[in-house]
């Protein structure tokens, strides 16, 4: 979040698009990591602006960016180093979420690129997320969110994911892995909830930057 009210979260993909070794002929100028590619959206004073920086930034790896402004509007945009797929927030019912695998028709019936993931709990946790806000909708607030990022189907990996002792190893996909960090974005407000580790261990903590306006 920035101080013109633009957000940007991101998961990580994984395509058969990627470069990871260097070719000064096809990339004379090289790419940025995808961490400073984020980064270069919210130096943006705009939404447009942030946009464009995405699209035109020469990248060499995968990801999914879900992207809005204060202003309202908000687009998911699933990247490769060559290509981008985007969705617009479905108006009918204004919720969209993502989770670590393609989703977009346009990528899934291209023959040059091919998934990357091997699947588990990304196939469904950004339904299981979904299905919470959609009983909410239209009147989410955080409160929803902080259910939604509890939730605990297919446990341990589930969207409030668990790592599990050297004996149960074998009942997870990601034995070591668990959940950091669950943040919630409130754009209009400027406003951020953070809870630490595991949310159904945790609690939420508020924060209100002191963001000075941009003209
Ligand atoms: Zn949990």
């Amino acid at each position: 979040m920035n101080g013109a009210g633009l957000g940007i979260i991101a998961m990580s993909l994984w395509s058969s698009d990627e470069v990871y070794e260097r070719d000064p002929a096809k990339y004379p100028s090289g790419w940025v990591p995808a961490s400073l590619l984020r980064r270069m959206f919210l130096e943006a004073p705009t939404f447009p602006l942030g946009l464009r920086a995405l699209l035109t930034t020469p990248r060499h790896v995968a990801m999914n960016v879900i992207v809005a402004t204060g202003e309202d509007e908000a687009l998911n945009i699933e990247l490769t180093p060559t290509s981008y797929f985007i969705t617009q927030v479905p108006l009918a019912k204004e919720i969209l979420t993502h989770s670590n695998h393609f989703k977009d028709p346009g990528f899934l019936c291209k023959d040059s690129i091919s998934e990357g993931s091997r699947g588990s709990s990304s196939l469904f946790r950004d339904r299981r997320v979904e299905k919470v806000l959609t009983q909410s909708w239209p009147n989410i607030d955080e409160d929803d969110f902080k259910t939604a990022f509890k939730d605990h189907v297919g446990y341990p990996n589930s969207v409030c994911e668990h790592s599990v002792p050297k004996e149960l190893a074998w009942t997870s996909s990601h034995p070591t892995e668990t959940t950091v960090a669950s943040i919630i974005f409130n754009l209009s407000k400027r406003t951020l909830q953070l809870c630490k580790g595991p949310p159904c261990m945790g609690s939420f903590n508020e924060y209100k930057f002191n963001f000075s306006k941009i003209d």
